[in-house]
């Protein structure tokens, strides 16, 4: 039978997934295909997800919450972020999954030891990684610009700052989750002050990808194991890919299918 899945988001235009999925459903013989959808108005979400017939879903930005909301049941860790990044359509119901919390511990699995964590940012992103660590008892501080974000940190037991009230500690990994750098060249926090945690730190990664941003390139200049979002970005797939096929194909192998579309044919 035919499979339809897309991604959500507005907008979508810049979006890979559809290349790591097709790619991926290509080369293990499905007969499948992977789309875009932008979609203007979230009210819309629900209704456009079951016309259309989509077997199964990714969602990006702004969209995440709302297909939170709209999904009839959620699996694990989506429970606790309040955000869904993959659904799949169980005869008409919508089951919603967050796999960014699982792509991004698996991809510092290389960083060891780690015990602590300085997230910056205190948006979704920001929200998917404190509650994995937190699964995996790695103690996670969220350190925001403004304060209204950090509600949600608070109430669900994590420690958590604004810019304001901030007194900083040692941190084993300094997690940039803000979007300074992502289209300029800011820094996420007052540069000395992170030069400062940089140092007392073993690791530090940023989730935005295809940049060095200036506080990877901080990392850099202080010697510090570092590395972009791109793998964040691959094992989100992998995982949701997993998730569309009812596990029948070994993680590895998607893994390696996704790399080969990220070395060979995307240039990010
Ligand atoms: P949100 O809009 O939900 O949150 C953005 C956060 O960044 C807010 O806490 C905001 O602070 C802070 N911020 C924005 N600009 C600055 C600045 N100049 N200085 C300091 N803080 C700033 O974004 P998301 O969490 O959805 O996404 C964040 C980043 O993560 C994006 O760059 C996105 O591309 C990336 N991403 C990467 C993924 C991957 O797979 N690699 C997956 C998902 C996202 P305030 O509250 O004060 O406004």
């Amino acid at each position: 039978m035919n499979k339809l899945f897309t991604i959500f988001g507005n907008p979508v235009s810049h979006s890979i997934s559809p290349l790591l999925h097709n790619y991926t459903i290509r080369a293990f013989g499905i007969n499948a295909c992977y789309g875009r959808t932008m979609l203007e108005n979230p009210k819309y979400f629900r209704e456009t997800f079951l016309k259309c017939g989509f077997n199964g879903a990714n969602i990006t930005v702004p969209l995440k919450e709302t297909a939170f909301e709209n999904c009839d049941e959620i699996y694990g860790i989506a429970n606790n972020i309040k955000a869904v990044n993959t659904i799949i359509n169980k005869n008409g119901k919508l089951i919603g999954y967050n796999t960014d919390a699982s792509g991004f511990y698996e991809s510092i699995k290389e960083f060891k030891g780690i015990k602590s964590a300085l997230i910056l940012g205190a948006g979704g992103t920001a929200k998917a990684i404190a509650n994995i660590l937190k699964t995996k008892e790695i103690k996670a501080t969220v350190l925001n610009r403004s304060e209204k974000r950090i509600k949600y940190f608070l109430d669900n037991d994590f420690e958590a700052f604004s810019w304001s009230n901030f007194y900083p500690k040692k941190y084993d990994i300094i997690i940039n989750t803000t979007s300074a750098g992502l289209k300029d060249n800011a820094f996420p926090l007052e540069e000395n002050l992170l030069n400062a945690l940089i140092k007392t730190s073993y690791y530090c990664i940023d989730v935005i990808y295809n940049k060095q941003t200036p506080f990877l390139k901080l990392a850099k200049k202080q010697n510090k194991p570092h590395k972009d979002g791109a793998d964040m970005l691959l094992y989100q797939a992998v995982l949701a890919f997993e998730i569309f096929f009812n596990y029948q194909y070994k993680k590895n192998d998607i893994e390696k299918h996704m790399k080969y579309v990220f070395g060979h044919l995307l240039k990010i």
